[in-house]
């Protein structure tokens, strides 16, 4: 079998889901596992945070149906709400949390007769114009919800921050502030914080918060201090393969599609079973760095689809065989994602089905 996998650590989830619990002991954790648990495997996600959490959230009702079709029998928020009608009675049916963003989501579960009645979120756009009820539709949807007993306890009010992880604070103090002046009216239960609102703004911490990125151990922030809370979130993903092939090259040899490197010594070069059609970045640069006998080794020449090269003339000993960490505990995949020109969030989802996750 080819060397690559992703090794998941679900106890470090877990812990880092005790990270955000202590950060924030007044709030209840929604823990987001969209996007296959951002690329760590939802069921087996689920199952870990599952005994810590009232409930776990996905994107969209597609997700949720498939984590029922596992066997997962927690409640599970859909975030992006119903996509029809019929998805509300589906939302009754299995025990789903709605969070319904426009007016004509509202409707559907305000008109329908239900056998069960179903727990639902409003979300309030306060600024990141994505999803979300302007000002004035927030009391006629929840005079209109209220009032049909399709809705199980008090609704709660959400917003989303779209500035938390910067160091410009004050787009996310108009957000937290407008935010509170829509809902203080309406003396519900609210949700406002994701990783960079649990782990940066303490006043956006809410009846309830929604950590995704962190639990995952990684900072949804590049210029956060890495002294501060999120050194104690542990990554959870090595994403591992391993060296193939070695050469020797002399200077003024190249490497790969388009000869994008040559080799100004006398270089080692390893060839590595991952590539683009596994998730790792097509656009990573010479220089990224990997981990191989305890030391970082250069990437070298363009990433291929199933391959990478690397430069192992200073990696004393390394050979065909050799485990190589692309990233996980001592190469962040922020670092990759940043030299790539993309973001963590983007690499973890991005991982490929043809890359076997093990726990
Ligand atoms: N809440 C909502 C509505 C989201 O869309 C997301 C993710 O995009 C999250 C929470 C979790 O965000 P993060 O992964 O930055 O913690």
């Amino acid at each position: 079998m080819r060397p690559t996998r992703a090794i998941v650590r679900l106890d470090n989830i877990v812990h880092n889901l005790g990270v955000a619990a202590r950060l924030a002991p007044g709030s209840k954790n929604v823990p987001v596992i969209k996007a296959n648990a951002y690329g760590h495997g939802a069921v087996e996600v689920a199952r870990a945070l599952a005994p810590h959490a009232p409930a776990l959230a996905v994107a969209f009702m597609d997700e949720a149906v498939a984590l029922r079709e596992a066997g997962i029998d927690h409640p599970l928020l859909v975030l992006q709400g119903p996509s029809a009608r019929s998805d509300v009675e589906l939302a009754a049916a299995e025990g789903f949390w709605l969070m319904l963003h426009r007016p004509g989501q509202v409707d559907w579960l305000a008109n329908v007769r239900l056998a069960r009645p179903v727990t639902t979120w409003l979300k309030v756009d306060t600024g990141m114009h994505r999803l979300g009820l302007a000002a004035d539709e927030i009391p006629p949807a929840l005079a209109r919800l209220e009032s049909r007993g399709n809705v199980h306890g008090d609704v709660v009010l959400s917003t989303h921050l779209s500035r938390a992880d910067e160091t410009d604070q004050a787009f996310t103090r108009e957000q937290l502030a407008l935010f509170q002046s829509l809902t203080l009216p309406h003396e519900r239960p609210r949700s406002i914080a994701n990783s960079a609102g649990i782990l940066f703004w303490p006043e956006a911490h809410a009846e309830w918060n929604r950590p995704g990125y962190m639990l995952y151990g990684q900072c949804p922030s590049n210029t956060a201090s890495p002294s501060g809370p999120t050194a104690e979130l542990r990554a959870a993903m090595t994403m591992q393969s391993a060296i193939i092939s070695v050469r020797d090259l002399a200077p003024g040899e190249g490497v790969g599609y388009g000869q994008r490197w040559r080799a100004e010594r006398p270089s080692r070069i390893g060839t590595v079973a991952i590539g683009y059609g596994d998730g790792y970045p097509r656009h990573a640069p010479s220089g990224t760095p990997v981990w191989v006998r305890g030391c970082r080794a250069p990437l070298v020449g363009t990433v291929s689809m199933d391959m990478i090269t690397v430069d192992l003339t200073d990696v004393a000993g390394a050979d065909v065989g050799d485990e190589v960490e692309l990233w996980g505990e001592h190469v962040p995949v922020n670092e990759v994602a940043a030299l790539s020109g993309t973001i963590g969030y983007e690499l973890l989802a991005g991982l490929t089905g043809r890359v076997p996750l093990t726990t």
